[in-house]
């Protein structure tokens, strides 16, 4: 016996769940959001003190609603949440917190799923799992815990107060490792930043910020991942008002750059020789940018003004150009380690057969090879966009139209084929409109 019903359960309530509840409010499909802590509670708790959004509000935010903050400016990262709550209030969504997905399971012998949750089991036809992006922090084993390091991941880091007195070694420059170990810099620290690839767009250009740039370029869009790369490391920062991430500047106000943090042996912590081609590489999709940015300009006769400052670049450091192999952490002062290093999924609580041998989900564009089970939220999921506030939002009307479609065909209840039914070519009323019918293609079975 289930608890309770509901047509569709959302799980998760970031802004993937918001988005999901608004399309199918619009649709008018019955459905409960449920989030285990508080709306967007990755915002509030998961990411450090000062952080901002690393797009301005006119861009990260959903269509209909504007931060009441100066549309260039950039969100902090209270503002973001508390938007999001003032969302979920504006389109009534059906939002219940403090409740824990503890399993899915396909209910046997009828369509849908069974959901066990900390309040109590619910049936739904459909599934919408919005757990986000991010999922599991990822430690490299690199140094082990009884190393009498201080270690913690990127979303546990919440202010320079919360490491102890001395140096600190940042691993990973993507967003959040430039902008914690630029932090860590100015409040006095001695900071290592270990330097993996990442592409480096430029924080504006010609008047216009990198957002923009990705949407003319159509880079949003781009619906396939660079090879190997799930999840493109892009160091950009809203901080301070916003600027380009720029390595030899970080070096040049203190940081010592250091390669890839590969391992750790009897004290001694040993890097990379690839500082300068990670480096290097990311320069090369600066310029890129700029480039494709210049072309897009010149072919649509724009009226942006030039730039030249842009294309000139801080000197090598000298920690580019004799850069450190290994460091003994307590001979260099460093108590702490900054583990900026990604997230992981965590489908635990999925006991359906939708995930791949490395656990991670098999879906196209959010839809799943099990009827009526969907994923929202994902890197990639359709699009280079569909992490991010503004492009989650169009892979929820996606999935609610997929959940309409699929409504339409549960609904249909047959025609009359006896013998004494009229026969006709006419359309017949009260069928669901599906694309099979729309392109003459026939009815589909249902899965
Ligand atoms: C440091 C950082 C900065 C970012 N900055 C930006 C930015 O500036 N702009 C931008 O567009 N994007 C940004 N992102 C990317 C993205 O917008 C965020 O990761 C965002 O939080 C993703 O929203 P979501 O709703 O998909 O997932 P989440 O925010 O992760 O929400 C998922 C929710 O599901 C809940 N949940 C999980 N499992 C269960 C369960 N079993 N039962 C019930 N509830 C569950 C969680 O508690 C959580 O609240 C940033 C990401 C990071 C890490």
């Amino acid at each position: 016996m289930s608890d309770r019903t509901t047509e569709v359960l959302v799980i998760g309530a970031g802004q993937a769940g918001i988005a999901m509840s608004e399309h199918l409010g619009v649709l008018g499909v019955d459905h409960l959001v449920v989030e285990r802590d508080r709306i967007a509670e990755r915002w509030r708790t998961w990411r450090w003190d000062s952080l901002v959004a690393n797009g301005p509000a006119w861009h990260d935010r959903f269509p209909n609603l504007e931060f009441d903050i100066d549309q260039d400016a950039f969100a902090t990262k209270d503002q973001v949440a508390s938007y999001m709550e003032d969302y979920a209030v504006k389109i009534g969504a059906p939002i219940e917190t403090g409740v824990e997905v503890t399993s899915v399971r396909k209910a046997p012998g009828r369509q849908g799923y069974r959901v066990e949750t900390s309040a109590g089991t619910i049936d739904a036809r459909f599934v919408v799992s919005a757990t986000g992006p991010f999922q599991k922090p990822i430690v490299p084993r690199v140094v082990p815990q009884d190393a009498g390091i201080h270690q913690i991941h990127s979303s546990s880091y919440h202010n320079p107060g919360d490491l102890p007195a001395g140096a600190v070694l940042v691993v990973g420059a993507g967003s959040s490792g430039v902008q914690i170990a630029a932090e860590l810099q100015k409040a006095g620290r001695q900071v290592y930043l270990a330097v993996g690839p990442h592409d480096r767009p430029p924080r504006s250009y010609r008047d216009r910020d990198f957002c923009w740039w990705l949407g003319v370029l159509g880079k949003w869009e781009a619906a396939t991942p660079p090879a190997g790369a799930e999840h493109v490391t892009i160091a950009v920062s809203g901080a301070e008002g916003g600027h380009t991430v720029d390595f030899r500047k970080l070096a040049a106000d203190g940081v010592t750059l250091v390669g890839r943090a590969n391992a750790y042996v009897d004290g001694v912590m040993h890097f990379g020789t690839d500082l300068r081609a990670n480096i290097e590489a990311g320069d090369a999709n600066y310029l890129g940018m700029l480039d494709e940015a210049d072309a897009y300009i010149e072919r649509n006769g724009l009226d942006l003004p030039e730039e030249p400052r842009a294309r000139i670049s801080y000197p090598d450091p000298p920690c580019m150009t004799s850069p450190l192999l290994e460091l003994d952490l307590a001979d260099a002062g460093v108590t702490s380690i900054v583990w900026a290093t990604g997230f992981g999924l965590d489908y635990d609580w999925l006991k359906v057969d939708a995930l791949d041998d490395l656990g991670r989900p098999v879906h196209q564009r959010g839809v799943s090879p099990q009827a009526g089970l969907y994923f929202l939220g994902l890197p990639w999921l359709s699009r280079r966009g569909s992490s991010f506030i503004w492009g989650v939002w169009h892979d929820a009307k996606y999935i609610a139209d997929q959940i309409a479609i699929q409504r339409g065909y549960f609904e249909y209840q047959g025609h009359p084929h006896s013998a004494d039914a009229p026969v006709t070519d006419a359309p017949v009323t009260g069928a669901p409109v599906t694309g099979a019918q729309a392109t003459g293609l026939g009815a589909v079975a249902p899965a």
